[in-house]
């Protein structure tokens, strides 16, 4: 099957009350580790890139290395989705690309940093759900400002300066057509979210419970959701790592989002962790190794482990077979109703 459209993985979710992790990448082990953790626990994908991924990659490489993904897992459905996109050029580029969703976050203004103003963010998004629906690709939007940076994207802050407002997300949902919607709860992106566990105060999962009352239909997303598994972050200090002590959002705090409407859970730091962990136990292990191959391939297995835990944890695990595709054509139609 072909990269199907975002928006029927999450009404899959939806109906079924799973969620969906969508896992970031910038290289070929990274999308390996994440079809082969799918292809063991018949789990469907979303994989994303975000712009400095896009970079990275070169959008050449990435494609084909989707390309591939499809061609090997036949059987797994698979949405490809921009995170981030600063701009509808961006996401206008993304679709051209091939992606099949794509996220206009216009709570910041162009420079990925500055905090914008409503009338701005409906007018950008607007613009890109007319422009996606009009080819059947899945829109992403977001109404409140994130903690933390990502990529070089982001206002910075803890996360609990511009906390979603749900009577805004309501009125925001009506005035642009998003297909789904990332919400700022407290949470931040990297590796430091939480200077302890979180508790009501900091992780405000009331307000998604807000949001889902109002909104029982729109799809909502997590950002900033890895767990920072204190095992990981032990292994990478323990073989010469100097990360500082953090907690991420509990596996728990993500299921009674779950319960609640959430369908897309954005998790990049937990890969990033497993991945740089078992590098440097080889590194520091085996210090004579230098074939990549023998560095690489554990770090892709490890990967692989996080991934398999996490499409476990979220009810995706199972559902591959069960849904029913619809290609981006075929979206079209259900749009134009
Ligand atoms: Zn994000």
């Amino acid at each position: 099957m072909p990269l199907v459209p975002m928006r029927i993985l999450l009404d899959h979710a939806a109906e079924n009350s799973y969620g969906v992790a969508a896992l970031n990448v910038n290289n070929m082990e990274q999308i390996q580790a994440i079809m082969e953790a799918a292809k063991e626990t018949d789990s469907p994908v979303i994989i994303q890139a975000s712009r400095g991924a896009r970079k990275y990659t070169n959008d050449a490489y990435l494609r084909h290395l989707m390309l591939a993904a499809v061609e090997l897992y036949p059987k797994i459905p698979i949405a490809m989705h921009q995170d981030h996109g600063n701009s509808p050029a961006t996401c206008k580029s993304a679709i051209e690309q091939g992606f099949t969703s794509v996220m206009m976050d216009g709570s910041l203004s162009e420079d990925g940093k500055t905090p914008s103003d409503y009338a701005y963010n409906v007018k950008v998004t607007k613009e890109v759900v007319d422009a996606a629906h009009a080819v059947g690709v899945t829109v992403e939007g977001e109404i409140g400002v994130l903690g933390g940076i990502e990529d070089g994207h982001g206002a910075g802050g803890s996360g609990l300066e511009h906390v979603t407002d749900p009577a805004m997300a309501e009125k925001f949902v009506a005035d642009t057509g998003v297909d789904a919607l990332a919400v700022a709860i407290g949470t931040s992106h990297g590796a430091y979210k939480f200077a302890k566990k979180p508790t009501g105060d900091v992780l405000k999962m009331d307000i998604i419970e807000e949001i889902h009352r109002r909104l029982p239909n729109c799809h909502l997303v997590m950002h900033g959701s890895s767990s920072v598994p204190r095992s990981l972050v032990d292994l990478i200090n323990k073989y010469g790592g100097k990360l500082k002590e953090s907690y991420g959002v509990p596996v728990e705090q993500i299921q009674r989002g779950i319960k609640h409407g959430v369908r897309k859970v954005n998790v990049d730091t937990d890969n990033r962790l497993a991945i740089t962990a078992a590098i440097r136990q080889v590194f520091s292990e085996t210090p004579e190794k230098f074939d990549p191959r023998d560095y690489l391939g554990p770090a892709r297995e490890m990967m692989k482990k996080v991934c398999i835990e996490r499409m476990t944890a979220f009810g995706q695990a199972g559902n591959a077979g069960k849904i029913k595709i619809k290609t981006c054509k075929e979206m079209v139609g259900s749009y134009r109703k």
